[in-house]
């Protein structure tokens, strides 16, 4: 899906943690919308989306200035106490258009010089690994979450087409690991996955995240459910696997691999 693109200039950059992100003290966005157009992205329900004409994943306005932004709220926000900032929470931090535009890599150029308590990376983007450098820097102030929903890539082709391919992410979770920067492999929205999905995270990561529509959404799964997701399981004759206690098929394999110190549920998983 071909994105249009905006330059914006926005006033400041960090947000307020708030609902699922309470425990942190900021989000960071560096981007508004999103190239990747999830089917299941309940981002296209809130105001930043339903009040653009155009369709969810079509279009991504670009945060211009941003670093400089960044370093007066950082600085700024520092003074009153401590600060933990989630980094996106209704983007991927790693859009296709970043590899030209870099406002992410900008953005922690920003915090290597002026760090933050904590940093939590959030995407599905291999384009992560170009940051490496940064990362490392920023020692065990980050963490550097990758979203995997399944390993299966005729699933993630129904759910999210315009995503990166899962081999990608795996190798990168290979990549970030063996370079020493702290990681988790993160299973959300859990979609239908494999029996040896486990096994695949398992010579990744020791750090697993699982999630779903009904735990995560901030709505029960009602803002999902008004998307018309079940329709996608519904033509794949996978029905079981949207339902509140899907996950546990997922879980309970997880388990057999992991030790439950390793596996976290919903929000537990995103905490600084
Ligand atoms: S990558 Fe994240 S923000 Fe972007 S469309 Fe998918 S779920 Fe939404």
């Amino acid at each position: 899906m071909q994105s249009k693109f905006l330059y914006k200039y926005p006033k400041t950059l960090l947000n307020k943690g708030t609902g699922f992100l309470s425990g942190y003290s900021h989000s960071l966005n560096p981007y508004t919308g999103c190239s990747f157009g999830c089917s299941y992205c309940y981002v296209r329900q809130m105001p930043v989306s339903k009040f653009r004409k155009e369709e969810w994943g079509t279009w991504v306005d670009i945060k211009k200035g941003a670093a400089d932004i960044l370093h007066k709220d950082l600085t700024r926000a520092k003074k009153k106490g401590k600060v933990t900032i989630f980094m996106s929470s209704s983007t991927d931090p790693y859009q296709p258009i970043e590899q030209k535009e870099e406002i992410t890599r900008t953005l922690l150029e920003v915090m290597v010089e002026n760090k933050p308590d904590f940093l939590f990376v959030q995407t599905r983007s291999p384009l992560v690994r170009r940051d490496i450098d940064l990362f490392l820097l920023l020692k065990d102030k980050v963490r550097v979450s990758m979203t995997v929903e399944t390993d299966r890539e005729d699933i993630r082709k129904h759910f999210t087409p315009s995503a990166p391919p899962i081999s990608g992410r795996l190798k990168t979770l290979q990549i970030l690991a063996e370079a020493g920067v702290p990681i988790q492999a993160t299973i959300a929205p859990v979609l239908p996955s494999s029996e040896e999905f486990p096994e695949k995270l398992a010579t990744l990561v020791n750090r697993v995240c699982v999630d779903d529509y009904f735990m995560g959404d901030g709505s029960g799964g009602k803002r999902t459910n008004s998307l018309g997701i079940s329709s996608i399981y519904e033509e794949l004759g996978l029905e079981e696997w949207y339902s509140p206690s899907a996950y546990r098929i997922v879980y309970e394999r997880l388990k057999k691999v992991f030790g439950d110190d390793h596996i976290l549920l919903s929000q537990q998983g995103f905490l600084p």
